[in-house]
């Protein structure tokens, strides 16, 4: 007999199956052998979920599996990046980024930084938030994603990346066979712009430098710059995300990658960015996990 599938969870499959048909990826398995492991393959069997081994079609995308490290395709165009002819990407068109003046501190610890931010008011934005949002997930992480700064939501839970946009960042990271708690997302300001206006560069400046010391303190293996902001702020260009995605460059020596901020993959005609940030994030799994 069928089995019946409440409405809410139809929904939130048939939402999840659109989300990844934008990406490109359009077929779905479960590994019998991890049949235990949390993640998105759960919801996506298919009646009678086959073995890896006899559907996977050799160009299709497989979903990697969270519990171990995730398995891509491999795919010709991931360049590591030491290797990268981004490595040697004219960085900063405008001189230094804004934190290279941040001298390292030794010992330093994310609660030490968050202790030193405290209930900051070094700019204007402390004037009209409610939360500090300092950033989230795991503190080891070896990938941090680096958005703009707190809208609504955000300000309101104090945390990063919850509202509609944040949505959209949990799915793309899910689909990497990622969970949230995995990483560790974080933003160049960490009080809510009025009107979720663009920060104003003494604000970067002021709050970058926390930023840094977080970004020093973990020491990812890479960076995923979402969005012009984080890619301004941390390299220090002008230059625009369509220039720089889905080429390597560095922020300090950690390797970074720019591509889209989730909010305008969120807008309907920008559809085949959703893709391309797909290509971008998969150049980050191959490089972090391969
Ligand atoms: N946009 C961002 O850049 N950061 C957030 O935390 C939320 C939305």
């Amino acid at each position: 007999m069928a089995e019946h599938i409440p409405e809410p969870l139809q929904k939130k499959l048939s939402d999840r199956l659109a989300f990844y048909e934008d990406l490109g990826i359009r077929l779905f398995y479960r590994d019998r052998g991890t049949a235990d492991a949390p993640g998105i393959e759960q919801g996506f069997e298919t009646s009678g979920a086959a073995s890896r081994s006899n559907v996977i079609p050799q160009e299709e995308p497989t979903l990697p599996n969270p519990a171990r490290k995730p398995e891509l395709p491999k795919a010709a165009h991931v360049v590591p990046p030491a290797a990268s002819k981004a490595t040697s990407l004219p960085l900063p068109a405008a001189g230094p980024s804004l934190f290279e003046a941040v001298n390292k501190i030794a010992n330093d610890t994310l609660p030490r930084v968050r202790e030193d931010l405290g209930e900051c008011t070094r700019c204007k934005l402390h004037k009209g938030r409610n939360k500090i949002v300092f950033g989230d997930g795991n503190p080891k992480a070896e990938l941090v994603f680096v958005g703009e700064g707190p809208g609504a939501d955000e300000d309101a839970q104090g945390l990063p990346f919850v509202g509609r946009a944040g949505k959209l960042l949990t799915q793309m990271i899910e689909a990497m066979g990622l969970q949230r708690k995995d990483v560790y997302i974080c933003n160049v300001v960490k009080c809510r712009p009025p009107e979720n206006r663009t920060p104003q560069p003494d604000e970067m400046e002021v709050c970058g430098q926390f930023l840094a010391r977080q970004l020093a303190v973990i020491r990812p293996k890479a960076i995923c710059a979402l969005g012009s902001t984080a890619a301004k702020a941390l390299l220090g260009t002008k230059d625009g995300v369509m220039k720089l995605r889905g080429n390597w460059t560095k922020w300090r020596d950690i390797p970074l990658m720019v591509t889209y901020h989730p909010s305008y993959l969120l807008r309907p005609y920008n559809q085949n960015a959703k893709r391309e940030a797909w290509e971008d994030l998969k150049k980050v799994l191959h490089y972090v996990y391969d």
